[in-house]
């Protein structure tokens, strides 16, 4: 049976304040949270993302925060639909992550199908990690350890390493309707880059040079594609499927991972390389914005530190719940398998396996992801507001150097202190870059 992906519920219409007023007027957990009476509510829209509206509603007694899905790509518009459904899979993401990662995720006060919004807690006092890193070069030291717990628990809790079969398909199934947003990551990060399209777009003359390489390295185009394959064909655990730097809010002492509207069992290595590839453009981003050469070294070293402590600390975090008997009792590798001698001696063998082909493909979604964000559709602000386009065209270009050698070869770096000796390598030579 196919859904129409772009059916608008009857009766939904986006919110504006005063429609959100009346609705929330309505919810008893949403008006007793702000207290006193609608008309003290004080409503804005906020959203600076890409998809969404999102309000924050504040009252005499508390606030809360709604998102609203919008039936169109609000960064493009009218022109390019999608699905209203993605609210639906976010909160029922959000409700999973909750009971596995309470701390690490905004809970979930209220929500509706028709309205496709969720009401959520207000992370006001929070920010947008990218932010942080970028404009203020921020440390953040709860991060790594934060981030790394998040992975570790909801990709273990949600994969066949602790769930039992009836229960993974079952949860696979409830998020494989959410193919409209997965076709565009489809897209845009395993096509688009290695090909001509009109959504690509990058710093042209100085980065023309990076660009056909990869329109013309067949290689590249080659281990792109074994990933695609794996994130069409890999129903390894829940994953977020946009887990950047633009989808983490922090303060110095809490963490919290938003928006999972790309929520799918997936292929592990999709959120933990994002995010690796995240950091490490940000790690190439500084020379843009330091005020003189070397300003930010300290920070620059802060982001390799961090980049290798979330993968160290994701794989303990990971390995010990795989250790743990009262955890570990999914159908994956059973108990039954793995009791004598032989068999413990197997289980380490096999959790020794797990992790290094983690690892490598970690590395490889990284370089994935550099490519994508340096050369397609969307960038990061990490590099995208960099003003001079000569000097953020060697941020750019020294991030796709290590992305290009991430996706052809992660082999080639037996440790995350391999990448990060690299990263410095070749934060400290010119990249090649194409003057005319
Ligand atoms: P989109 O999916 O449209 O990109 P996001 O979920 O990333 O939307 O949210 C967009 C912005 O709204 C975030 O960058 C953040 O600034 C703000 N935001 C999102 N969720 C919350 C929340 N629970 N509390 C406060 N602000 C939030
Ligand atoms: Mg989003």
């Amino acid at each position: 049976m196919t859904v129409d992906q772009f059916a608008i519920p009857e009766g939904y219409a986006p919110f504006d304040a005063d429609s959100l007023r009346a609705w929330l007027a309505g919810r008893d957990a949403c008006a007793g949270r702000l207290g006193g009476k609608p008309e003290q509510w004080d409503i804005a829209e906020i959203g600076d993302g890409n998809l969404n509206y999102v309000f924050i509603a504040k009252g005499p007694e508390g606030s809360l925060c709604v998102k609203q899905a919008l039936p169109y790509l609000r960064m493009v518009g009218e022109s390019w639909p999608l699905t209203l459904r993605r609210a639906h899979f976010e909160r029922m993401a959000l409700q999973v992550q909750a009971k596995i990662a309470p701390a690490l995720v905004p809970a979930v006060l209220d929500g509706d199908e028709t309205l496709c919004c969720t009401v959520q807690e207000d992370l006001s006092d929070h920010i947008i990690i990218r932010k942080g890193m970028v404009h203020d070069a921020r440390v953040y030291p709860r991060f790594a350890a934060d981030i790394a717990e998040y992975m570790a628990r909801c990709l273990f809790m949600t994969s066949d390493l602790h769930l039992p079969l009836p229960r993974k398909w079952e949860l696979a199934g409830d998020f494989f309707g959410n193919h409209n947003l997965a076709s565009i990551t489809h897209t845009i990060m395993f096509n688009d880059p290695y090909v001509e399209s009109a959504n690509n777009h990058w710093n042209e003359p100085y980065i023309n040079g990076y660009a056909r390489r990869l329109r013309e390295d067949v290689e590249l185009r080659r281990a792109s594609n074994r990933l695609k394959t794996m994130f069409l064909t890999e129903a390894q655990a829940l994953i977020h499927c946009d887990l950047h730097t633009g989808s983490i809010m922090v303060t110095e002492d809490s963490t919290k991972v938003i928006d999972p509207e790309f929520a799918f069992c997936g292929p592990m290595a999709f959120d933990t390389g994002k995010l690796l590839g995240n950091l490490l453009i940000n790690y190439f981003s500084h020379s843009g914005w330091e005020d003189e050469p070397g300003g930010r070294d300290s920070y620059r070293r802060w982001v390799l530190d961090t980049s290798k402590a979330v993968w160290e600390k994701f794989e303990a975090g990971f390995l010990a719940l795989w250790r743990d008997p009262a955890v570990a009792v999914g159908d994956g590798y059973p108990a039954v398998l793995y009791a004598d001698a032989a068999g413990k001696a197997e289980l380490e063998r096999a959790q020794h396996e797990y992790m290094a082909k983690l690892y490598r493909d970690t590395l490889a979604y990284a370089g994935l992801f550099m490519i994508r964000r340096l050369v397609g559709i969307a960038h990061n602000i990490d590099t995208k507001l960099i003003e001079d386009p000569r000097r953020r065209a060697r941020c750019e270009g020294r991030g796709l150097q290590l992305g290009i050698e991430l996706l052809g070869g992660p082999e080639g770096f037996a440790s995350l202190d391999a990448v990060a000796a690299r990263a410095e390598q070749i934060e400290g030579a010119e990249p090649a870059l194409t003057e005319e």
